[in-house]
């Protein structure tokens, strides 16, 4: 039905619903008022707050510093509110809110007491039909759900609860009028933040105090108090910077990430860092301790370790205090928690805490709570079990998209969303921080700002520009989930069962629902759409739709990091150097690199070549011999690099394949230019076949591999090695290799620029290498031969931003095509280098992982075990 909307023309009967008021409706519902829009809020409270409203336990606040924890659009706050202790209770941040209502008249816009129960698309009309739990109906152009991440309660998971006589309380909607437990047997179920904060207090008042515990939890004291001076300091006289600083970080609050990394300090300094961010009492301070905190098992075994040794030294009771050390999940994949006292209160003669996984729920029964070895009478039960995040309070609402498609069907295997502010098939729909945003992993306020005035500015936009639907494609969506996903495959986060991952919620699909990328980093690709006309969104008006179809984010976010790295460096261009000082640039650089894993052996030697002796280094894998020998021959344009310089990957092949990895130099152009270095790779892989025995090989069991020009002269040195009648190859590994020297495909013109390997460079590599008229000879270019039958099995790697990408599939395709085996593999949003930046590009190591298979797969059985 489309109403009347009072002005005597048709249309929606407000142009906005939202639904909520907590941090997020309010700030949307002050920014809609503001832009002229009509608008109506809906809440299920009573009043404004959200999950400041709903959770009222005892010890309720926030672990994000409060004076951070604000907001930040209306700068006269940061005068009228003065917050009292550095993590504010909930009962004050409840006032601030309220305060917030009050002072920009919100309320008068809010349904209280009402649910929005169900809202579907009309595509004919182009709006939104909404209808309430109490009956109202009515149509709006935008829906916006500001319902929150935590803010629909898992329901108790414990059978036989409806027939206990005792007292049941859920942290998540505790009775306004407080609980006196004096006197009280009671059970707390749950050990996440909910009952951390509140275990100590129930403690404080009941006479026996039972707390069941599923997982056990990190958690840091909180050291609160009155807001610490540094922090009131950090902000006063400058809260608009600093609030800035805060929008364009990592998590919402201005603090400079560390690039130490866990192992590059000594022991005793890495303990008193430690020990500074557990005595520092900020969840951000811990989880920023060392940049490779969250993305290395050692190193965060090491923090772990460390909290460990915390609690055992708190917890009198040794198996008390061994059952409360989480070892089950890496420190950080479930949200750590700040306490006051939790530890402790295991000391008190009245707390006993029972570990779940040794002793399982039978049933709770009419007076208690049985396990499987024993019954324990209460008179109270606190569930503090957490909460359906992040898609629970969306998929609550019956929503039905275009086509009749409801949201909980599209979301049946996991969520998918565009920027987590839309998704496909609901137009005019927004999410303020749903799944596939920092949302969670954030300072919610500084996340929630940043939905809530894209969402605004885009309703404004649209509006302004006579848009009346706005809808991501499925490009775009798709892209962004493959965003999410690789950033967070690249941490450990989804090696935990948390609610992160909807572990928590049984039968809930098992995705990494927040978007781990940053909030700064998040804020430019928003921005960055808009800015490219709404990238990835149809926009329809009347009957004309237009669409700048694409995808925001391609390259994996760790290569991402490095480029930008790099760019921020500032470094000269190697080809505006001469061969000498590009080589001791290039060196220098390479020795700050990680170094790559420990292999079993390393030997230097020197082979016979044609014109003088090769250096080779020998990599040999820490396991019994003999192994299969692979002779790698090293990237570097034919100018520069030696066969010590692709360390790091020469050690990650050897201990991946088990193979003895034979890297040999080469002579370099201008000095000795083509085809010097073909001559010294076909004599050096000679060498070593003839050689294998000795170097501990396996006789006829050889490969050659190489990068970049490296596999230029893999290729070639195959070719030659058919044509000679051997030596006998058995497969060639071809890592982005250069296989055709006329620089005209159209990765040139696509990636020719911004990804480390430019084309310019790549004209420089082959004006030092080969003359214009030998650029054609198959030996230059091995694409070119005439006939490629006959040639050894092949991995051909290409990267996805890659200048050499095409030939690179060029060549697997010819090879394919004159009956080669070939597998092969494309890397994803890898550029040229990337994949030989061992421990630096983690996305790199699974496809290291699927080359080292496929080498294996060269030897077959003859490969000894690992
Ligand atoms: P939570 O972290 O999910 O913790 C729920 C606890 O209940 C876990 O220990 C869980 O064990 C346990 N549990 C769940 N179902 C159970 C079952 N059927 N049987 C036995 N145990 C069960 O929930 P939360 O404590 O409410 O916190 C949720 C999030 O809200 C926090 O991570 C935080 O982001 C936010 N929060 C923040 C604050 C704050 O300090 N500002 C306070 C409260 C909440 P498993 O771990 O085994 O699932």
């Amino acid at each position: 039905m489309v109403a009347s909307n009072g002005h005597g023309t048709t249309g929606p009967d407000v142009d906005v619903v939202v639904a909520g008021a907590g941090f997020a409706g309010l700030h949307m519902l002050y920014r809609l008022r503001h832009l002229g829009v009509s608008v109506r809020a809906f809440e299920s409270g009573a009043d404004v707050g959200g999950t400041w409203y709903w959770n009222r336990y005892p010890g309720a606040r926030c672990d994000i510093p409060t004076v951070d924890y604000s907001y930040s659009f209306d700068p006269e706050l940061e005068d009228e509110w003065t917050w009292s202790e550095k993590y504010a209770t909930q009962p004050e941040i409840l006032r601030y809110l309220q305060h917030v209502a009050d002072k920009h008249d919100l309320r008068r816009d809010i349904q209280f007491s009402t649910t929005v129960a169900e809202a579907t698309w009309d595509d004919e009309q182009r709006l939104w039909h909404i209808r309430t739990d109490r009956g109202d109906e009515l149509t709006a152009r935008y829906y916006v759900m500001a319902t929150g991440c935590l803010s629909m309660p898992k329901a108790a998971e414990v059978e036989g609860l409806e027939r206990y006589r005792g007292d049941v309380y859920f942290t998540s909607r505790w009775p306004h009028e407080g609980v006196d437990f004096t006197g009280k047997r009671v059970a707390v179920i749950g050990t996440g933040s909910s009952g951390i904060q509140s275990i100590p207090l129930i403690a404080a008042q009941a006479e026996a105090l039972t707390v069941f515990q599923r997982t056990p939890n990190f958690s840091i004291p909180a050291h609160n108090g009155p807001v610490p001076e540094k922090m009131r300091d950090a902000i006063a006289g400058r809260a608009a910077e600093y609030r800035e600083a805060a929008k364009w970080s990592v998590g919402g609050i201005p603090v400079e990430p560390t690039q130490v990394v866990t192992f590059s300090v000594t022991p005793e300094e890495r303990t008193a860092r430690y020990e500074d961010a557990w005595q520092a009492g900020e969840l951000f301070a811990i989880l920023g301790v060392y940049a490779d905190l969250m993305v290395n098992p050692d190193a965060n075994a090491e923090l772990a370790g460390f909290l460990h040794d915390k609690i055992r030294s708190i917890v009198e009771d040794p198996e008390t205090a061994d059952t409360l050390c989480p070892k089950d999940h890496p420190f950080g994949t479930k949200r750590p928690c700040l306490d006051t006292n939790y530890f402790a209160t295991y000391n008190l003669p009245h707390v006993r805490l029972v570990d779940l996984r040794k002793h399982p729920f039978r049933s709770i029964t009419e007076s208690g709570i049985d396990t499987v070895d024993e019954s324990l009478e209460f008179d109270a039960i606190v569930f503090a079990t957490g909460f359906d995040a992040m898609t629970g309070a969306l998929v609550a609402v019956d929503i039905t998209g275009r086509d009749g498609v409801t949201l909980k069907d599209k979301w049946a295997h996991g969520p998918t969303t565009y920027l987590g502010l839309t998704t496909v098939g609901f137009p005019n729909l927004f999410f303020i921080t749903g799944p596939g945003s920092p949302s969670v992993l954030s300072n919610m306020a500084v996340s929630i700002e940043q939905h809530v005035d894209w969402v605004a500015d885009c309703i404004a936009d649209l509006r302004a520009r006579g848009v009346d639907t706005i809808e991501p494609t499925e490009t775009a969506e798709a892209g962004w989930v493959q965003h999410v996903n690789d950033c967070a495959d690249i941490t450990l986060y989804p090696t935990a069962n948390s609610w992160y991952m909807g572990a928590n919620v049984p039968g809930k699909p098992r995705v990494f629902l927040p978007y781990i990328g940053g909030v700064g980093k998040y804020r430019i690709a928003c921005d960055e759409v808009v800015d490219r006309d709404y990238l990835g969104f149809r926009l329809k008006s009347g009957a004309d739709t237009t669409c700048n179809d694409g995808v925001i984010r391609r390259v994996q976010p760790d290569v991402a990091a490095v480029m930008e790295m790099m760019a921020m460096l500032d470094l000269p261009p190697l080809e505006t150097m001469d061969p000498d000082t590009a080589r001791a640039f290039v060196e220098a650089s390479s020795a700050m690199r990680p170094p790559g894993p420990d292999v079993g052996e390393i030997v230097d030697g020197t082979i016979p070549g044609p014109a003088g002796d090769l250096a080779y280094r020998l990599y040999r894998p820490p396991t019994d011999g003999p192994h299969p020998v692979v002779v790698y021959f090293h990237g570097g344009g034919w100018v520069l690099g030696n066969a010590t310089s692709d360390d790091p990957l020469c050690r990650d092949l050897c201990v991946r394949s088990n193979s003895v990895i034979v890297s040999v130099d080469y002579r370099h152009g201008p000095e000795a230019r083509f085809p010097a270095a073909i001559d010294d790779g076909f004599a050096a892989t000679r060498w070593v076949a003839d050689n294998a025995v000795a170097l501990g090989g396996i006789p006829g069991e050889l490969a050659v591999f190489g990068w970049s020009a490296g596999g230029n002269i893999a290729a070639v040195v195959c070719q030659l090695a058919r044509d000679a009648g051997g030596p006998a190859i058995v497969g060639q590994g071809l890592m982005t290799p250069v296989t055709d020297l006329d620089m005209s495909s159209g990765s040139y013109a696509e990636n020719g620029e911004g990804y480390i390997l430019t084309a310019a460079l790549m004209k420089w590599f082959c004006d030092h290498y080969a003359d214009e008229a030998d650029r054609s000879d198959p030996r230059a270019s091995p694409l070119r031969a005439d006939n490629l039958a006959g040639l050894p099995p092949a991995i051909v790697i290409t990267s996805e931003f890659d200048p050499l990408r095409d030939e690179g599939i060029a060549y697997a395709d010819a090879l394919t095509a004159a009956g080669v085996p070939v597998q092969h593999i494309a890397a994803r949003g890898h550029t040229h280098t990337s994949l030989t930046m061992v421990d630096m590009v983690i996305s790199g190591a699974k496809i290291r992982a699927e080359i080292a298979d496929a080498l294996r797969a060269f030897f077959g059985a003859s490969v000894p075990a690992h």
